[in-house]
């Protein structure tokens, strides 16, 4: 199935796709996938206000029948996910299992959300006032912006989006200029959901899309119409974002850059970790936001553990994303292997040891860009490995005692995801206690990567502090109000204050 016959399948018309000036590419071999035009800054504010209408009239739909439309976008989803998932590996490279479970993990935040649209609950709170009943109700908020990254095309707009629906709020999607055409497939099976929930029930402005770069970004942060901004990509981007965001006195969800470590105690499994890390590290090449880059090895068992890195490292397939058996995709492009190379320079010059990173040119389609995973081992937490260099490159330090593991592990900007491989139940414990790892996720036993989608999802520091996905997150989509009714005769005021007139 190529490109074409893929956006067909998925609804979009190919003949449409052709003629703009914004080449979208597909990292396999650089081949051009469609050209698409950009939107200006009128069509991005004409979208905003149609969601704002949009949302005028979608927050008075009951919760439930909201969550009708996200259940019929979930059996679009179930019934397209070979397509979706090929498009995802084709625009984004990551490899074909990766693809499809992508398309899984929207299948799933589709069926929480679906529980969810029955669940907003609020609270009954105990009033101080005879003849009062106080309580706390949560209402649709307003439209939300929502931007997102390359590297997970369409999942991270599913969580913002399912749950942002059955919270009464119509969804702008502006995808990141690399990956469009998975954005308009999106929009293209929510549009058929539509049609069978019923159109005429749904107002036009529901899910808004708009193509193009920082500058359409920017027109979205900047819009009173859009209370809540949700934003993924990296830090740099996010520091940009944020403020822009406060200034108007929006709210954000900033889910930045991370920089994942993991540390692996004397009584790890070792069989058990050394394959959680090969997969953590050198999975989507390096490309996830949850990327173990940071590895902690304890000095004893050191030495075993890079020794048997390195044998795992030289045998991973790298190759074409859409063949099976491959477990190693390509970079985005050029300029992510440039960033590879000079981390790699700096980690050398900094006295570390390099083994792998090399481009790889034999058995991969021409036109992409390949590598080997690279392990770097580091006489010490320099610099460079405080940073989010986003290709697959693992930093492995070594520790003696576990609080000197536990500072190296949270001594970086970010605090995303966190790892330990033990089988101490004091380690464990500790690591997940307040005095142990900073990130927002902390995991035993498994790796940093490949969360469900049942928990918040989000990191703390430089990685922004928001949260979408499970859990409470859709809090963040709503507005709560506390609500108090006196259905007495009297009118007592709180904290007892007199204010009697005749
Ligand atoms: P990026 O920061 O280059 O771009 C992300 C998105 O932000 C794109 O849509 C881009 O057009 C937009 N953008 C850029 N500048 C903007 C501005 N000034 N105003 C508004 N929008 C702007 O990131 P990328 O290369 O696409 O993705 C990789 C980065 O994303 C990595 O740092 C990775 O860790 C991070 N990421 C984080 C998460 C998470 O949940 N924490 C998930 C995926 C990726």
């Amino acid at each position: 199935m190529d490109a074409q016959d893929i956006l067909t399948a998925l609804g979009l018309e190919p003949s449409h796709l052709g003629t703009g000036d914004h080449a979208v590419t597909s990292p396999i071999d650089g081949s051009v996938l469609a050209r698409l035009s950009l939107a200006g800054p009128e069509d991005t504010d004409a979208a905003v206000e149609r969601a704002h209408a949009a949302f005028l009239k979608w927050r008075t739909v009951p919760p439930p029948r909201r969550g009708d439309l996200v259940r019929l976008l979930g059996e679009e989803l179930r019934a397209n996910k070979g397509a979706l998932g090929r498009l995802v590996s084709m625009e984004a490279g990551k490899i074909l299992s990766e693809g499809l479970g992508e398309v899984q993990e929207m299948i799933d935040i589709c069926d929480f959300a679906v529980g969810l649209s029955r669940q907003l609950y609020g609270l009954t709170i105990a009033s101080e006032r005879p003849g009062h009943r106080m309580s706390e109700t949560w209402h649709p908020l307003g439209a939300v912006g929502v931007i997102t990254a390359f590297n997970f095309p369409v999942a991270v707009w599913s969580w913002n989006t399912c749950v942002a629906l059955v919270c009464g709020d119509p969804v702008v999607w502006k995808p990141s200029e690399k990956t469009p055409l998975t954005a308009l497939a999106c929009q293209a099976l929510l549009r058929r959901a539509v049609q069978r929930f019923g159109a005429a029930d749904v107002p036009d402005g529901l899910l808004e899309v708009v193509i193009g770069g920082p500058d359409v970004g920017e027109r979205l942060v900047d819009s009173p119409l859009l209370p809540l901004i949700s934003v993924t990509g990296s830090i740099p981007m996010g520091k940009k974002v944020a403020p822009r965001v406060a200034a108007r006195m929006g709210r954000s969800i900033l889910e930045l850059g991370g920089n994942n470590g993991a540390i692996v105690a004397p009584s790890a499994d070792l069989d058990l970790a050394l394959r959680s890390i090969v997969f953590a590290a050198a999975g989507t090449c390096g490309q996830r936001c949850t990327t173990l880059r940071r590895l902690i090895v304890h000095e004893d068992i050191h030495a075993e553990v890079v020794e048997r890195l390195h044998r795992a490292y030289r045998s991973l397939p790298v190759g074409n994303t859409l063949d099976a058996g491959t477990l190693v995709g390509p970079l985005y492009d050029e300029s992510a292997f440039e960033r590879m190379q000079a981390a790699l320079e700096r980690a050398r010059a900094d006295g570390g040891t390099v083994t792998g990173g090399e481009r790889v040119t034999e058995g991969v389609p021409e036109g992409g860009v390949y590598v080997r995973p690279a392990v770097a081992e580091m006489p010490d937490q320099t610099e460079i490995v405080r940073q989010e260099t986003f290709a697959p490159i693992l930093y492995v330090l070594k520790y003696r005692e576990f609080d000197q593991a536990l500072a190296l592990h949270n001594g970086v900007p970010q605090g995303l995801s966190s790892a330990i491989y033990t089988t101490d139940l004091r380690e464990s414990e500790l690591f997940l206690s307040a005095a142990g790892s900073d990130a927002g996720i902390a995991n035993v036993n498994i790796g940093p990567s490949g969360a469900e989608i049942g928990g918040a999802f989000g990191g703390e520091k430089e990685t922004g502090g928001g949260r979408e996905s499970g859990s409470d997150a859709w809090k963040a989509y709503m507005r709560r109000q506390t609500q108090t009714v006196n259905y007495g005769r009297e009118l007592p005021l709180a904290q007892g204050v007199k204010f009697d007139i005749d």
